[in-house]
This record gives structure tokens, sequence and C-alpha cells, in this order.
């Protein structure tokens, strides 16, 4: 079958045939219905996944249908069709059990975080997953649809739930970045509080985006301090509830620590290796920085349930795997708009 693989950290992914798994004992294998990329691919093809060495192939959005069972599986049935849940924790610590498991107290031990991150991912036909414990029933949602839930909507999904109680109708969420993650956050907002959204991005185009998928504000940040203050005019003195970063490079960086409040949550979704000045004066009091990763099998079905019922929707643009590595070249120069999905 077809993939799409990473090698060796700094080199451009590759398309090649490799066999198809087969389930051992406890496993099941999937047929990809559909494999969302991600940012985080990027940052897997420049630095490699922690740990793991390659060659393995990409892809942790994933969704498709049962194809086979290993021996002693039990509950699923061939042809249900699932999201595949992309963190693969121990399974037994109490995050784990918890269904959180890309909280994993064990994760430094895993020979892998997960398909796509260290050993073989969705971008392919077929993708062999450890455990039934990791599949999500998609209800009627098309796997194809659906694949980028498991991440470009349960990860923002995550981290709006931590700061709920913040997010009061009198109050402003501000998202950084309106691409994959950022374009599911501003509509997540939408029907999970009453607060008012700002879009913040550098392409008019995704801004325009966010505007019709319900911000109450779109801010162009080319200009940074322009930007800053716009968004504290919007916001006013209690300044911005929640600000979720989803770029996390030091330009995002600073302009979220000047929109932030007391008592504010900043958090930092994108993996751009920023940092942000922690003392007693350089925040709000009261502010809290977090950096969630991910979120958990219990949220994804919260997620899948807000997309069955229509409250949200991935913008999904659909490619083979011929064109994965063109796909994803596209997302590093910023001309992917929502999330290209990979279809076999
Ligand atoms: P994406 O490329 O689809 O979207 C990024 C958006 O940010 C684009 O719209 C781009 O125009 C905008 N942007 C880029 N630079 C900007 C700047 N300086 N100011 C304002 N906007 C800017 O990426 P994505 O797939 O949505 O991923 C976003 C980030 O989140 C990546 O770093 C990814 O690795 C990370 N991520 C983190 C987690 C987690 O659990 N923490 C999970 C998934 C992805
Ligand atoms: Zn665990």
């Amino acid at each position: 079958m077809k993939a799409v693989r990473f090698t060796v950290p700094g080199a451009p992914p590759i398309v090649e045939n490799v066999p198809i798994p087969q389930p051992g004992p406890g496993q099941v294998v999937v047929k990809i219905g559909g494999a969302g990329v991600c940012h985080s691919d990027l940052h897997v093809l420049d630095h490699g996944a922690p740990g793991f060495h390659g060659p393995f192939t990409l892809g942790h959005e994933n969704a498709g249908w049962v194809a086979s069972l290993g021996a002693g599986v039990t509950g699923w049935k061939l042809g249900d069709p699932v999201a595949v849940y992309g963190f693969w924790g121990c399974g037994h610590c109490h995050a784990c059990l918890l269904s959180m498991e890309s909280y994993c107290e064990n994760a430094e031990h895993l020979s892998n975080n997960g398909g796509g991150i260290g050993t073989d991912g969705g971008m392919a036909e077929y993708m062999l997953v450890p455990s039934p414990r990791l599949l999500v029933p998609l209800g009627s949602l098309a796997p194809r649809d659906a694949a980028p839930l498991t991440d470009a909507a349960l990860t923002p999904y995550h981290a709006i739930k931590r700061g709920l109680h913040l997010l009061t109708p009198d109050a402003t969420a501000v998202v950084i970045g309106v691409g994959g993650l950022g374009h599911m956050a501003v509509q997540l907002l939408r029907v999970l509080c009453g607060a008012r959204v700002v879009a913040v991005d550098l392409d008019d185009r995704k801004l325009d985006h966010a505007r019709q998928l319900g911000a109450d504000l779109v801010v162009n940040s080319r200009n940074a301090a322009e930007a800053a203050e716009t968004i504290n005019a919007f916001t006013g003195r209690r300044k911005a509830a929640m600000v979720l970063d989803f770029v996390g490079i030091q330009p995002t960086l600073d302009l979220a620590v000047q929109l932030v409040g007391r008592n504010s949550q900043l958090t930092v979704v994108g993996v751009g290796g920023g940092t942000i000045p922690l003392t007693q004066w350089t925040l709000p009091f009261g502010c809290s920085v977090s950096t969630p990763l991910w979120g958990s099998r219990a949220e994804l079905m919260e997620v899948i349930a807000l997309a069955e019922s229509g409250r949200i929707h991935v913008d999904t643009h659909y490619f083979g795997f011929e064109q994965g590595p063109q796909v994803l070249q596209d997302l590093r120069d910023g001309k992917v708009m929502g999330r290209g999905v990979l279809v076999p």
C-alpha cells in the first residue's frame, strides 16, 4: 500500500509502498478514510519525534473503518466507522484511566507517542492501532470529514474547556492563528460560551474565513503594536479573559502577553518555540499560562457529537497520498485554508 513517510529529521516526506499491517492479539487494523495534514507533521519532519527514530508513516489525525480485528478484540465489528484517538498512552496510569492519554504519566517510557509520532500513522491505506480503547465511534460522520476532529478540533476544545468558567458573556476570547486548529477554535468558542471572539492572523483570507465562522472582530497582526491597541480597545479594562495562541512564536507570544488581563488564561498551543518571561510583574496578577497537549478520549466523543449535530464543521480539502508532500509544503507556505485531508 502507498504511504507518506518520515525518514530522518530535515528530509522531505516520501511516498513509498509499505506492507499492509496485520493485527496481533488485542490490536485492530483500520482502513483509512482520511488523514488530516497538521502543522505538527512539519515539526516531525523538521525535528523528528523526540526520542523516536524513523522511518515511519506520518499522520496523527485519522478516521476510517475497522478492517480486521486481532485475537481477543471484542465490541467492534468489521466496517464500523471510527476515529483513531491520537496520543497512545500506557493505558493504565491515572491520566490514561481518565482517558486523558496525552498526559500519560509514563509518556517518557513509551515506544511512541501515537501513530505518526514515532510509529506508523494514518497517511496510508491501512493503519495498525495497538488497542481498541483508542477507537471512538463516528456515528453518522464520514471518516474523511471526521479525521481532523481528532486533533484540529479536539486540541482547541480541550484548551477552551479548561478555562470555560472565565468565558462569561461579558468576556472576550482571542484566537491567534486561525488555520487548522484556530478555525475550529473560533467555532468551538461560539458554541461553548457567550464570550465575544477575536481572531488574529497575518493572512486576510484566513481572517475573512474566521469572520464567516462567527468571529466578532478580526485583526491582522502584521503591525503588532496596532493590533494590540485595536484588541485592547475592543476588550476594555477587563482585557481578554482567554488568549489561545495557535502559533507560539516570539511575536505572537509577545502580542498575547499584551492582551491578557487579571485572572486571565494565556494558553499556548502552537509549537513555535517562543518564550514568556514569568515574574510577578511581567503578567497581570492571577493570569495563568499553560501549554495543554491534545485532549482526552471522552472529549473526542464530545467533539464528534458537536460535529454530528452540525454545530461545528471542519473546512476540509481533499488530496490523494501522492499529493501528500505537496500539501505539507503548501501548509508550510501558509497556502492551506482550513484543513487538508489525505484520502486513499
Ligand atoms: P496551520 O498552519 O493550519 O495554522 C497556523 C495559522 O497561524 C495560519 O492561519 C497562519 O496564517 C497563522 N500565523 C502564522 N504566523 C502567524 C503570526 N506571526 N501571527 C498570526 N498568525 C500567524 O497550523 P495548525 O495545524 O493549526 O497548527 C497550529 C500549531 O499548533 C502548530 O504549531 C502545531 O504544531 C500546534 N499543535 C499543537 C497541539 C497541541 O496539542 N499542543 C496539537 C496540534 C497542533
Ligand atoms: Zn498512561
